[in-house]
């Protein structure tokens, strides 16, 4: 059989034909009124869906040049900030701050498991000096989302300032940073953003740009007020990724025509039809909150989790994404995320089944593409 590719990541996620196909085109001077119109206008439809008054800045890095760019932009060596370590990427915040001399404590949170705002306010009760808490809108280690509106609620009432990875969750599941009250916001161009990997956003409100103005942490690529004057001048520091830039713009394009609130109606649907999917087959989410970002099913009783993804990927091509460390083999994750359509699930369940039936599971094959069916076929328009 011809071996047709299924891109079904949580990152890098598939792009439109259209905004691939403008990777191959002329590369035009990044000087120029022409390129300054085109960053412009990227930047501006940034703005809306971040829900920011404040800039957006493209950066010509992936996802983690932001995060390290929030730090090295508010905080010096030997502040005390908190992270809320709840898998992979809430663990990574710890480990930026630690390569800057930022102290930091971390809050361990079971991955999968939820952490509900009161014991955040607990935490900066009992830490009055805490400058930051860094934590993630959706934890693509795990699928979980967390609960930014409380969150921003609570770091409000102190001095510290909330820092906010939206990396997989900024325009799939919503978090208005100004009105939820977010201090830094970032974001990266590979998962619903829909373009290929190499672009970071990030965005500071008022009281991250007075810590700004102290912050002592070094740096220099990553220097926000070099990036905010450069931005005045329509204009970035630093060559930018012209192609990206051009690329975000086209499926900048079909998110505003879409709108936010379809955007998420969107993601909210695939991610019903693959819950649904799953569980048809009796399997179990790990997320306490699931977020419609992605979704990380455990491995069953009797089954190698190692296997599973082995073989959606060697001999189906659905490119799935095994759990990390320390977690590796104990479940999985579908993401239904960036250009996506509701027939990516069905393949994605059809996959499953094949593959779970390859590998001796019990079940019915058939019920997980029943189940999730009806969800699209109802909400389909
Ligand atoms: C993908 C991801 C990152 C890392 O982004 P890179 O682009 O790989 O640097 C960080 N945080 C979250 C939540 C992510 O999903």
């Amino acid at each position: 059989m011809i071996k047709k590719y299924y891109l079904l990541s949580p990152g890098p996620t598939p792009v439109p034909e259209n905004v691939l196909a403008a990777a191959a085109e002329p590369i035009i001077h990044h000087r120029t009124p022409q390129f300054s119109k085109i960053f412009m206008d990227t930047t501006e439809m940034l703005k809306m869906v971040f829900g920011t008054k404040e800039d957006v800045f493209i950066l010509t890095s992936s996802g983690t040049g932001a995060m390290e760019t929030a730090i090295v932009n508010t905080l010096s060596p030997g502040d005390k900030v908190l992270t809320l370590n709840a898998g992979k990427f809430g663990e990574r915040w710890g480990n930026i701050c630690k390569a800057y001399g930022v102290v930091y404590k971390e809050i361990i949170v079971e991955w999968g498991k939820d952490y509900p705002k009161e014991k955040l306010e607990a935490e900066l009760k009992a830490m009055p000096d805490c400058k930051a808490v860094f934590c993630q809108l959706s934890e693509t280690s795990t699928g979980a989302v967390y609960d930014i509106k409380g969150f921003g609620e609570v770091v409000a009432k102190t001095d510290a300032i909330l820092v906010v990875d939206g990396i997989s969750g900024t325009g799939a599941t919503p978090c208005p940073m100004d009105e939820w009250k977010v201090d830094v916001m970032v974001s990266g161009c590979q998962k619903s953003f829909m373009i290929p990997p190499g672009l970071a956003y990030i965005a500071f409100g008022p009281k991250a740009w007075a810590m700004v103005e102290t912050a002592k942490c070094p740096k220099f690529y990553f220097d926000a007020k070099k990036a905010k004057k450069n931005l005045a001048d329509k204009t970035t520091p630093w060559t930018p990724a012209v192609s990206l830039v051009i690329q975000q713009k086209k499926a900048l394009d079909i998110i505003a025509a879409m709108g936010l609130d379809g955007l998420f109606a969107h993601h909210r649907i695939l991610g019903d039809a693959t819950r649904a999917g799953v569980r048809a087959l009796g399997l179990e989410l790990l997320a306490e909150k699931p977020g419609n970002i992605l979704t990380s099913v455990k491995t069953p009783a009797g089954i190698d989790g190692g296997k599973i993804v082995k073989t959606m990927q060697g001999k189906y091509m659905a490119y799935i994404a095994g759990a990390q460390d320390p977690m590796k083999g104990r479940f999985f994750r579908i993401a239904h995320l960036g250009y996506m359509g509701g027939f990516d699930i069905i393949t994605a369940l059809t996959a499953l089944e094949m593959t779970l039936a390859d590998l001796g599971y019990d079940f019915t094959p058939g019920d997980a593409v029943k189940a999730a069916e009806p969800i699209l076929r109802e909400s389909w328009s």
